[in-house]
């Protein structure tokens, strides 16, 4: 059982109609990886019904921010739920605990060319390593294929621009399955095509998936479509969004 660890919540912030993220103070002896998560438990007041009754729900959420930066940092998307609930209603000033650091979906650099598949809130830990390597200033060769419905369900979009400013070594392909009609960049969801024409080096890459099972085993069925050996394939499922 990892340590339990408490801290205050320094901010919150809806980075989407249905993402949000909450920021908080970094816990004395807490250090995690690019990509890891963290069990975070929440109060839940109880809905109609069952008023004064308070529950505490645990939910694993992956750190969307990098250790190269002062503040820990998850997103969650809004289900509308107990604990999503609890987690929208969380607010500066907050004590908030959880336990970990978990997991081995991890990225420091080991690899000199790696590709990121993923779609919506699956993107969470992949900013964590993206942010990583750009503050450190690691040579890896990033591509990130990032699938969404429009425009403005793009979490971190402003983000990721001001990244690719600083690491010439990141590319973002943005794609799009409801685009606006303004959008000039690519439609449809990611797929063995899409990558086998825009990534002509894929035979080389390590590939790093990330987010509800059903997009996860579609990126592992395009990647077997390719011929990219599970050995080169690390995958992160977030249950529970299908
Ligand atoms: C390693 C790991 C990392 C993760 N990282 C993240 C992350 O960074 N961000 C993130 O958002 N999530 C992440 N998740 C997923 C997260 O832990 C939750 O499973 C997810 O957020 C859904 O939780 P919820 O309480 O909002 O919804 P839940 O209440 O668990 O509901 C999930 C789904 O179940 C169904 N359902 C449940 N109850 C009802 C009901 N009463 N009526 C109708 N349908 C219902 C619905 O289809 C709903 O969409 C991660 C999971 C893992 C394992």
């Amino acid at each position: 059982m990892n340590p339990q660890f408490e801290a205050r919540v320094i901010g919150a912030e809806q980075i989407t109609a249905s993402s949000r993220s909450i920021r908080f103070a970094r816990p004395e002896g807490f250090s995690f990886l690019p990509g890891q998560f963290i069990l975070l438990e929440l109060e839940s007041r109880g809905t109609e019904g069952k008023a004064a009754e308070i529950t505490r729900i645990a939910k694993p959420l992956s750190f969307s921010s990098s250790p190269t930066e002062d503040l820990l940092q998850v997103t969650k998307r809004l289900t509308g739920h107990e604990f999503s609930n609890a987690f929208l209603s969380l607010k500066s000033g907050d004590v908030i605990r959880f336990s970990g650091p978990y997991g081995s979906f991890t990225f420091q650099g080991e690899h000199e060319k790696i590709a990121m598949l993923s779609g919506g809130i699956g993107i969470t830990p992949l900013r964590s390593m993206i942010r990583y390597c750009t503050d450190r200033g690691l040579a890896t060769d990033i591509v990130l294929f990032y699938s969404n419905r429009a425009e403005d369900d793009i979490p971190f979009s402003d983000e990721f621009e001001a990244l690719k400013g600083k690491n010439r070594k990141l590319t973002i392909i943005n794609t799009l399955t409801r685009p606006g009609p303004a959008w000039k960049g690519r439609t449809g969801r990611i797929d063995a095509n899409m990558i086998r024409e825009l990534l002509a080096d894929y035979p080389e890459r390590v590939f790093y998936t990330s987010g509800p099972k059903k997009m996860v085993e579609a990126m592992q069925l395009a990647l077997q479509e390719l011929n990219i050996p599970a050995s080169r394939i690390r995958k992160e499922i977030f249950p529970g969004y299908d």
